[in-house]
């Protein structure tokens, strides 16, 4: 596929850029850490996508993770068709939503109660409201590393140290509303003690990812998962797992099943919706009480449990609960993935370390063992864009930064591997 033609691609991303921020609508979209031109995806059928020009490719992104079924499925699309045509939005209640919501229950038990909202970061953001409602405290603690949207307080990372009090990591975050966001250090069980017993009294809430998908895949380590939930309780803070990523992807009830963990609250998103904006906070019922109009802690939205939205996500769980064989077959795919890329980047000489957890996989370009952020960002950026390119050119769509993971649909099959590894050993001939 060397030479693939771009020329509407270029022409699009010249008349985005003069109109929209970097050319798109969220930034990593931008292709800005491996350079060229992004590409416009028209088009997608199971495993694969189609851009502007017309190239197909192999899409690792399923836009970034919703698209566990792959592309138009068609009874999601059909659930959609059916579901506009009576109408787009109500702004009232909806049977879809109590459809969403029981289904929702059946694979998490600890969602007693749940509120749709349209993002993840809408849920996150509401989900750490809530927990100050609950508790009456005002600090959260999070994770260097991990990201949980774009609200103000969570845009905050550590600077050195094993706790900082948040620093803004975005311009228009205000250090005042930052310093109330403790940050500490993932997969660190001895630094979170000591985080708990300098602030613990303080903290409403510890949100988490359950495994890291944001600063490319990294696995939770069991005993820093066993302190989360023993100095929550001890402290009576919440403890709050980030499933956005992880929900309905590695287990039908996500990381929570996956490693029996016990949140006093969840976040959803991304499989939630089907591809659709949908995504929702929830979990234990007393906690929930608090939000509005049952509790004080007020919360809305205009499009929030949106009829389209409701129904793509039910067809997309009602699949998976049709077929829960699906998951052996993400598991298959990944494992062959990370084996085949292994075998190459081994024989070209290139060091890496793979990580992956289920349907999620990031290859690091460094010696590893990558099992937190200082490892992860040693990764050999100029290797990853090498690797990037040669497989976009080759018809692989692989997410455009070193930092994210990739996302295998059950849709994946021989021929997406066959191609996948064909183009990695084109990268480093
Ligand atoms: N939490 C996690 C763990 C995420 O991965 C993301 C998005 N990648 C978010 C929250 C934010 O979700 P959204 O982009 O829908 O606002």
């Amino acid at each position: 596929m060397r030479g693939m033609r771009t020329s509407e691609n270029e022409r699009l991303f010249h008349a985005a850029r003069a109109l929209l921020p970097g050319g798109v609508s969220s930034p990593v979209r931008a292709f800005g850490s491996v350079g060229g031109t992004p590409r416009f995806l028209v088009k997608g059928r199971g495993s694969r996508v189609w851009d502007a020009d017309g190239n197909e490719y192999v899409d690792y992104v399923g836009s970034w993770g919703p698209l566990i079924l792959g592309h138009a499925h068609p009874e999601v699309v059909r659930a959609v068709q059916e579901t506009a045509a009576q109408g787009l939005s109500f702004g009232a209640p909806h049977p879809l939503e109590v459809a969403l919501a029981e289904a929702v229950r059946r694979v998490y038990p600890v969602l007693e109660r749940l509120r749709f909202v349209n993002s993840g970061t809408e849920a996150t953001m509401s989900a750490l409201r809530v927990a100050r409602g609950f508790t009456g405290r005002d600090h959260v603690l999070k994770f260097r590393g991990n990201y949980h949207g774009h609200a103000d307080g969570l845009l905050v990372e550590a600077g050195s140290g094993a706790l900082t009090f948040g620093r803004p990591s975005s311009a228009g975050v205000p250090e005042a509303y930052a310093g109330l966001t403790l940050v500490g250090s993932y997969n660190d069980p001895e630094a979170l003690e000591a985080v708990f017993a300098h602030h613990g009294e303080n903290i409403a809430a510890v949100i988490f990812e359950p495994v890291v998908g944001n600063a490319g895949v990294i696995p939770p380590k069991p005993e820093f998962l066993a302190a989360l939930r023993r100095l929550t309780r001890e402290y009576g803070a919440l403890l709050i797992a980030d499933e956005v990523m992880t929900g309905f992807r590695l287990a039908p009830g996500g990381a929570t099943e996956r490693y029996g963990l016990e949140p006093d609250l969840v976040t959803l998103g991304k499989i939630l919706g089907g591809g659709l904006p949908a995504a929702a906070y929830g979990g234990r019922a007393e906690v929930m009480a608090q939000v509005a109009p049952e509790g004080p802690v007020y919360q809305a939205g205009t499009l929030s449990g949106n009829p389209l939205a409701m129904a793509a996500g039910l067809a997309t769980l009602q699949a998976l609960e049709r077929e829960p064989g699906i998951y052996d077959r993400l598991e298959a795919y990944g494992a062959r993935l990370q084996a085949g890329l292994a075998e190459v980047l081994t024989a070209a000489g290139v060091p890496h370390t793979i990580n992956r957890v289920g349907s999620m996989l990031t290859v690091f370009f460094t010696e590893g063992p990558v099992g937190g952020f200082e490892a992860a960002s040693k990764t050999d950026t100029a290797a990853f864009r090498r690797f990037f390119h040669a497989l976009l050119e080759g018809g692989v769509y692989w997410p455009p930064s070193a930092y994210e993971a990739a996302f295998v649909s059950a849709a994946h099959g021989d021929e997406d591997l066959e191609r996948t590894l064909a183009a990695a050993r084109r990268a480093f001939a």
